[in-house]
């Protein structure tokens, strides 16, 4: 089975499992585990934080951002399209009891001057605008790197009225690998930045928080609060390190193939691809084709691929370590079969 309905499906490589084997342990409620610690030290200085800590998965970094920021009551102004406001159940509203105030943008990035006149004044009608999340590399808007200077105008606008920036990085590797800008860059145009180990990554689970030492405090405590508080998780925070010494460069393959499929597809008759492929998610529009896309779908899973769906009438397929150039071949094969 060639798997592109996610870089979450990768499951974890040899020295992951060695690592995860051999990791010692302790009580990381304690703060005993030293291989926690080890990650949470790593992933904060690649990032240029003063602390970070080890979550769970992406969707529980983001939240446990809202809660650590937000009060009950207050607005968080976001992307329209952020996973945090399509793919999270909610759970801004839900568990921080912060309402969301989206903003369109263009291929993932809010126009500057949008984000502050989206910015409550007091009023006694308003609530607080009490957090600023973005995200890059953009899911919806097919894996679209937010450019450097936009995250740079949006964080002064934020600084501005002292409102704190959170980016969901959940693939800032991919928009770092792609553009060549270091995550310490991006991320010093945010106050706390969440990414995923268990994606392009490989790891099998886990996400890192990061931020100033006073916030990963508070953060801390509303992860125990969520049930996140784990006890020997060097077990599976030590894949999560093997990830970032050794899978952040390869990264550039899943791009590439990712360039190829998309080439490939847009030069079968009836295929659109939907806007650039930059990184390593390839957004497919079936509408000018014959078929559904539960139809292509299915006719894809006959040939032994499986791809995502992705609204009414687009397919998303996601390159990973597990996809080599020979099953990019072979996709574009078979697609151009189906499709035909
Ligand atoms: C996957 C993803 C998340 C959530 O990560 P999980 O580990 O699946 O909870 C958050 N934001 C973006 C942009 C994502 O792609």
């Amino acid at each position: 089975m060639i798997d592109l309905r996610s870089d979450t499906v990768t499951k974890p490589t040899e020295s992951m499992r060695l690592a995860a084997y051999q990791a010692e342990v302790g009580d990381d409620v304690y703060r005993e585990d030293p291989t926690v610690n080890q990650l949470e030290e790593t992933a904060a200085e690649m990032l240029g934080k003063e602390a970070a800590l080890f979550v769970t998965s992406g969707t529980q970094g983001n939240q446990i951002a809202a809660l650590t920021h937000c009060r009950p009551g207050d607005e968080a102004i976001l992307e329209a399209n952020a996973h945090i406001f399509l793919y999270e159940a909610a759970s801004f509203s839900a568990l921080a009891g912060v309402q969301s105030r989206p903003i369109i943008g263009d291929r993932g990035a809010m126009k500057p001057s949008e984000v502050e006149a989206a910015i409550r004044v007091e009023d006694i009608h308003f609530p607080r605008t009490s957090l600023i999340c973005i995200e890059n590399t953009h899911n919806k808007a097919g894996g679209a790197v937010l450019p450097l200077e936009n995250m740079e105008a949006i964080y002064h606008v934020a600084e501005k009225y002292q409102i704190p920036v959170h980016l969901d990085g959940a693939r800032l590797f991919n928009a770092s690998v792609a553009s060549g800008v270091s995550v310490k860059e991006y991320a010093a145009f945010t106050d706390t930045v969440q990414f995923c180990l268990s994606k392009g990554l490989g790891a099998p689970v886990g996400s890192i928080i990061a931020g100033s030492k006073s916030f990963i405090e508070q953060a801390r405590k509303w992860r125990k609060r969520l049930g996140g508080g784990l006890r020997q998780s060097g077990i599976i925070a030590a894949p999560g390190l093997v990830g970032l010494r050794e899978n952040v460069e390869r990264l550039a393959d899943d791009h590439a193939n990712a360039k190829k499929l998309a080439d490939g597809f847009a030069n079968i008759n009836g295929l659109i691809v939907e806007g650039e492929v930059e990184t390593n998610i390839i957004l497919v529009n079936l509408k000018n084709t014959e078929l559904s896309v539960e139809a292509f779908l299915e006719k894809l899973q006959i040939q032994g691929i499986v791809a995502g769906a992705y609204g009414s009438n687009t397919i998303r397929f996601v390159t990973n370590y597990g996809v080599t150039k020979d099953d990019v071949e072979t996709v574009l094969k078979k697609v151009q079969m189906i499709v035909r």
